[in-house]
């Protein structure tokens, strides 16, 4: 891609883990990008972007960007580095990569998720290179496999309504989401509904942004969400605002879930998520009257809640509800948390599991990195990990239980090697670090999973500096690697055609860079779910196969609240408004905006604590602790904290960040994390001086 005088505008994809996947316009003057707007021909961005990515120059030409690979050269974590060649850092990573396979190539570990959410620079050259090393297979579970796994047991896949209709529904529930921070363009929608009429209620353990926009607020307790959706059940059926044709026709399981349902009535309910029966009550009201009226009533779901022990289930809880009033018989009716299932990327293409060539590594789940460093080679465990390829991702930083994560990277036995933008975290712990380049230098494809449209991303500007892209840097490492495979010459044009194959038309990518799926209006109006059963599974057979519970049910929090006299505050780690998970915490201008890590307290917990607004508290239970500045906030409930991430831990107060404290124990169901299932104290620090 070259660029003249005359400005020009190259069109590609938001590469971050938001649901929104927006079209990009970028704007090149003489090679250089000095602009990135959102493109007003696509309909799902209508020209806009949020504040993190319409500052995307200022972090593409960041005085920090990683622009040459880096050799360790101090101890491990300091962050000393020395610049070498590509020939250099290569042939040695493969030199230490193939000593390491030939003892047993699951000694090595892949460690990435969705720093890209590109089909081709996430898993395409990489998944190749890791099958056909034999290495470990990674567990790709920390951000969205316990709700992703509920709603597939339930509505059959990653399934829902189609966002833009939204717009049209008259009663808008917020499920487990702050919209305005982190999914802006179905924030978009939900305004023009509420300008419309419509009502929106958020429920959230917070007071976020969004919950201050919404007719109504309710502040559960974490991890609460499965009895809620229960206890509405209760009143459904109580009030027989019931859609008994539906019901009938496209469900399983209902007798059971009656049964089940009319155990959580509504006082019972409101003892378990801490709040007022009549909210409850309220609530089913709203929703049972949409059914009465023939009104669609929409259920924008979240993954904040499911990162608790029940999260499956409270996702599979929500996901009963519009079955029940029939509400998916309008389009704007419904349930979405996340489209991601109606894509038919090939990752069989991409990926060529057939590499593997009938070995079946052991898979290390993501979550339990900090533990699995740990570990000494064992039949039940397998090897000991020797090496970790990093790339997408940032363990360090985002992992819980960092310090158990901290101590496994700090391992001087350990290979690491990390491709990044920048010197993060888990950088400063690599013995190489390979500069990657941005979405505004290479080639990808994409799917999203909050609208149902793929979308091209073509190169705008040439890589900077030695930067390269993921897909070079495994190709490269491949042929040093002595792998000869012809796949492995793929170049990334043949990848991006590759990952939809026929099934969407690449020359509509390549004219206007995004092509909307050939979908219903209304997937579900007649039933015809995806599931084994082609109807809404109230009951799962699978579930029940498996020794778990076919039926949706609440499951308290490993760490209830209420539950420990010794550390009473129930905390959760909401996204700071600015951030994406640990992503532009470096870019400065969005750094000003966040200010510093903070932890919000309710005002009768901090005065509980003598802790006042702006002090440094310590916030600590058994895994450790961290300190931080305490806002006195009613954006936090009595008895729950929020402390804001994803901080990066250097840019901490004492070098560390909010994961210090969180766990390593799993869902309920899609061995995903339970970052908001965590209990702590917190102390004010004593006056000095
Ligand atoms: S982070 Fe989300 S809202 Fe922001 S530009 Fe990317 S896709 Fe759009």
């Amino acid at each position: 891609m070259s660029a003249g005088a005359v400005p020009v505008q190259v069109r590609g994809a938001c590469p971050h883990d938001c649901p929104d996947t927006c079209s990009l316009l970028t704007t090149v003057e003489n090679g250089v990008a000095t602009r990135v707007q959102g493109n007003p021909d696509h309909p799902q961005t209508g020209g806009v972007l949020c504040n993190k990515v319409s500052r995307y120059t200022e972090r593409t030409y960041h005085s920090e960007r990683l622009l040459q690979p880096l050799r360790r050269v101090g101890p491990k974590g300091a962050g000393k580095f020395e610049a070498v060649s590509w020939e250099a850092a290569l042939s040695d990573i493969a030199a230490r990569l193939k000593a390491i396979a030939a003892r047993n190539p699951e000694a090595i570990v892949p460690y990435s998720y969705a720093g890209t959410m590109g089909q081709v620079q996430g898993e395409s050259m990489a998944g190749r290179f890791f099958n056909r090393l034999g290495a470990s297979l990674l567990d790709r579970t920390i951000c969205s496999s316990a709700g992703g796994e509920g709603l597939t047991q339930t509505l059959g896949a990653k399934v829902g309504m189609r966002v833009e209709f939204f717009a049209e529904a008259r009663l808008i529930i917020i499920w487990g989401s702050n919209s305005i921070g982190s999914n802006l363009h179905f924030w978009r929608y939900a305004q023009q509904a509420k300008r419309d009429g419509a009502r929106l209620i958020c429920i959230d353990p917070r007071k976020s942004e969004t919950a201050e926009k919404c007719h109504e607020h309710i502040a559960l307790l974490p991890g609460t969400d499965a009895a809620l959706a229960l206890a509405l059940m209760h009143e459904l059926i109580s009030h027989d605002w019931l859609d008994h044709d539906y019901i009938e026709r496209h469900t399983l399981g209902w007798a059971a879930l009656r049964e089940r349902a009319l155990q959580w009535s509504p006082e019972r309910a409101a003892a378990v998520c801490g709040l007022p029966v009549e909210q409850i009550r309220s609530l089913a009201r709203d929703y049972g009257q949409c059914f009465v009226n023939r009104q669609p009533a929409a259920i924008r779901l979240n993954y904040g809640m499911q990162r608790v022990r029940g999260g499956g289930n409270a996702v599979r809880a929500v996901a009963c509800l519009p079955a029940l009033t029939g509400a998916w018989r309008h389009r704007a009716g419904g349930v979405l948390l996340s489209s991601s299932g109606q894509f038919p990327v090939d990752r069989a293409a991409l990926q060529r599991p057939e590499l593997l060539a009938g070995r079946q590594p052991r898979t290390i789940n993501m979550i339990t990195i900090g533990d699995d460093l740990l570990r000494e080679s064992s039949p039940s465990f397998g090897p000991k990990v020797e090496a970790l390829i990093v790339y997408n991702s940032n363990p360090v930083t985002v992992a819980p239980e960092s310090g158990k994560v901290v101590q496994g990277f700090a391992r001087e036995d350990l290979f690491t090697v990390v491709l990044e933008h920048f010197q993060t975290d888990t950088a400063d712990y690599a013995d190489y670090v390979l500069p990657a380049t941005t979405q505004l230098e290479h080639w990808d494809v994409h799917s999203a999973y909050g609208h149902t449209d793929v979308l091209l991303n073509r190169p705008a500007i040439a890589p900077l500096g030695h930067a390269k892209p993921n897909t070079q840097i495994f190709r490269e490492l491949a042929t040093r690697m002595g792998f000869t495979e012809s796949c492995f010459s793929d170049d990334d044009e043949t990848l991006c055609r590759a990952a939809f194959g026929d099934k969407v038309d690449f020359s509509e990518l390549l004219d206007q860079g995004f092509a909307a799926l050939k979908l219903p209006e209304a997937p579900f109006a007649g039933g015809r779910f995806p599931t084994p059963s082609g109807r809404c599974e109230f009951f799962s057979e699978r579930l029940a196969a498996l020794g778990l519970d076919g039926l949706p049910d609440h499951l308290p929090n490993h760490e209830a609240a209420g539950s420990s006299a010794q550390f009473p505050l129930a905390m959760i780690s909401p996204p700071a408004r600015n951030f994406l998970n640990s992503s532009f915490v470096n870019v400065k201008s969005l750094r000003d905006l966040e200010v510093e890590p903070r932890l919000e307290i309710h005002a009768r917990d901090a005065a509980a604590r003598g802790i006042s607004s702006g002090s440094i508290v310590t916030v600590f239970n058994q895994r450790g602790e961290y300190r931080v500045k305490a806002q006195v906030s009613n954006r936090a409930r009595p008895g729950v904290v929020n402390g804001m991430g994803i901080w990066w831990r250097k840019f901490g107060l004492d070098g560390s960040n909010v994961n210090q404290l969180t766990s390593q124990h799993l869902t309920d169901m899609g061995r995903g994390p339970v970052f908001y299932d965590c209990l702590v104290e917190v102390q004010a620090e004593p006056q000095t001086g």
